[in-house]
């Protein structure tokens, strides 16, 4: 078994680790040494009391003091039997030696005729025979325990050690701080050797993989200390230790590569296997179990479904990245098949409180119910090419539920849309506008599209005559974020807009010094010049408010005067504001 290439180490980390785990706790050395101690002291006791025909006076009744001696010698044979009992062998050991080094004095004085040496005679037989029945019985109980033991870290199968032992090696190696890599390995297509072959056929493959790489573990073939252990089905790990650096991890793990290229001949059949292998490093990578773990898997994983030559790959932090994109992909995949995008409206007012209108925001819960930021799927709706879809999803929801409140209030409130320029740039962006126009029944004027600052700039070009065609249909435009591009008002000059969105960093910031809120003031006297409208993004604080107000700024949206609604709420704030 791999846990004999511990043999460098003297007695396996491993092994070590699984008694400490199992066995029932020794006495410390102290114990041992007191019982010893006392033994010796009654031991002294008893020979000085046996002989002695002297009275002491106890209660007023005399006492003979060789009564003593009986009282003594019980308290002697205790210690002995607890030393056997809680000292393990070495207690075993002394025990014998003092109980044996006893007999030769007792039978001298019987065979000169002192016969009150007798009962201490068979006293002391009768413990001896005590403490040699206890230990025999806890050798054998450690026995089993041992097998019982190597059972349960022991895969049955290939005979390698199992997920349970790789996992109290790692375990151990990372509470001593001792440096090392796992790897995870996955043999690769083996379903198909299954499913084309037959189980027993997989099976040899495995025995036949776990023969050759016990072998270089044992006999220390790749020059580190190795642990390769079979965690379930095709799933191997391998545990390195005793590296310099991080390049003698991955020669080790070659070395277990290399011997996958040998054909495997198997009940006739020529069985070609190779495996992917993912690692991370203790304690550069990771410096907790689960963390280490998933990071070797993770690895295994790109490097599987890479399907390139290389078949070893070590973690990285990207790697985690295009995981958890990966998964934000296949949620929004999933929720723009299912129509499952929804939307808020956040509520913008003018310096009065008096409602503006709403801007619809996107919503989106995974199918366990949980919400999932724009921030997060908006990116990965526009990395899918899917943006146009999620975003007339939610002009098409927003657009039709305020056409319908328009339609009963009167109200002359403004709808305000976001658009990602990726949509904004695809033919047939202002047709989809226009038949929106057709089918929510929402004025012209009353609909307004967002667009960010800083990507409206790099493809200005482009953008211009989309937006001018939407201009023309009577829809004001909205430039998003102003302040997170080139805040270049004068460039801004050139595109059909209406209204400037100053971003919540700004607004942030105003109040901190002087020149960030003569900053402020200065886009909103610049914007009014050019004939633009101002809202300021993202106002939490009633400072900012008054701030805003007295440097002119026509709108405010924020969670001071209102959170992104549900409809509902949306719908009880219109009517409760009368407009
Ligand atoms: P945005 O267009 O700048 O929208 C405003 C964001 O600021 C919203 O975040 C809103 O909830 C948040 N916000 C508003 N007031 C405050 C405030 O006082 N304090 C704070 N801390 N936050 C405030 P949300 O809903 O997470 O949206 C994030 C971004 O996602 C939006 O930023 C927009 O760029 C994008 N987005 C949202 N819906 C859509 C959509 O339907 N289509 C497209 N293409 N993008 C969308
Ligand atoms: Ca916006
Ligand atoms: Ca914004």
């Amino acid at each position: 078994m791999a846990i004999k290439n511990d043999k460098k180490n003297g007695k396996g980390i491993l092994e070590k680790t699984l008694e400490r785990l199992a066995k029932r706790r020794k006495a410390p050395v102290y114990v041992f040494v007191l019982l010893l101690l006392l033994y010796l002291a009654s031991a002294i006791i008893v020979r000085l009391t046996a002989g002695s025909q002297d009275v002491v006076m106890l209660g007023g009744n005399p006492l003979y003091i060789y009564t003593f001696a009986g009282v003594f010698s019980s308290v002697s044979n205790l210690c002995v039997v607890l030393m056997v009992i809680f000292c393990g062998k070495l207690g075993y050991i002394i025990s014998v030696i003092v109980l044996l080094g006893q007999f030769p004095m007792m039978l001298v004085g019987i065979l000169h005729g002192n016969l009150s040496s007798l009962p201490g005679f068979f006293a002391n037989a009768l413990t001896l025979i005590v403490v040699v029945v206890i230990y025999l019985t806890n050798r054998k109980i450690e026995e089993y325990q041992h097998k019982m033991q190597e059972q349960a870290t022991t895969d049955v199968l290939t005979g390698l050690p199992n997920g349970f032992a790789s996992s109290a090696l790692i375990n151990e190696l990372i509470r001593r701080n001792s440096p090392f890599s796992n790897a995870t390995i996955n043999i690769n297509n083996f379903k198909i050797i299954n499913d084309t072959m037959g189980f027993e056929i997989g099976n040899k493959v495995l025995l036949e993989i776990s023969s050759k790489w016990r072998k270089i573990a044992d006999e220390g073939l790749s020059g580190t200390l190795d642990f390769v252990s079979r965690i379930n089905g095709d799933e191997f790990s391998l545990v390195v230790r005793g590296y310099d650096s991080i390049e003698d991890v991955e020669k080790t793990i070659k070395k277990y590569e290399s011997v996958l290229e040998e054909k495997m001949l198997i009940d006739g059949y020529e069985v070609f296997v190779n495996a992917s292998f993912g690692y991370a490093a203790f304690p550069l990578d990771a410096t907790e179990f689960d963390t280490l773990i998933n990071y070797s898997v993770a690895a295994m994983k790109e490097i599987k479904r890479i399907n390139s030559s290389e078949h070893i790959l070590r973690f990285t932090p990207e790697l985690l990245k295009d995981k958890k994109s990966l998964v934000i992909d296949n949620k929004v995949r999933y929720a723009l098949e299912n129509d499952m995008i929804g939307f808020n409206l956040q509520p913008q007012y003018d310096m009065s409180h008096k409602l503006r209108g709403f801007e619809a925001l996107a919503r989106m819960k995974d199918n366990e119910g949980n919400s999932i930021s724009p921030v997060e799927f908006i990116p990965a709706a526009e990395r899918l090419g899917m943006i146009d879809s999620l975003d007339l999803m939610v002009y098409r929801k927003s657009a039709i539920f305020i056409g319908e409140l328009i339609r009963e209030t009167g109200s002359d409130i403004t709808l305000s849309i976001n658009a990602s320029v990726k949509h904004l740039m695809k033919s047939g962006f202002a047709q989809e506008i226009r038949s929106l126009l057709e089918d929510s029944g929402i004025p012209p004027k009353q609909l307004e599209i967002e667009i960010t600052e800083s990507i409206l700039i790099e493809s200005a070009e482009k953008a211009a005559d989309c937006l001018n065609e939407l201009k023309d249909m009577g829809i004001r435009i909205a430039i998003d974020d102003f302040g997170t591009g080139y805040s270049s008002l004068s460039y801004l000059n050139s595109f059909p807009s209406d209204i400037l969105k100053i971003d919540k960093s700004f607004i942030d910031k105003m109040n901190d010094s002087d020149s960030s809120e003569k900053y402020v003031e200065a886009i909103i006297s610049l914007a009014h010049v050019l004939d633009l409208e101002v809202i300021a993004e993202g106002v939490e604080e009633p400072e900012q408010l008054k701030t805003l107000s007295n440097i002119h700024c026509d709108y405010i949206q924020g969670f001071i005067w209102g959170k992104p609604l549900t409809q509902d709420e949306a719908e009880k704030l219109l009517t409760e504001s009368g407009l």
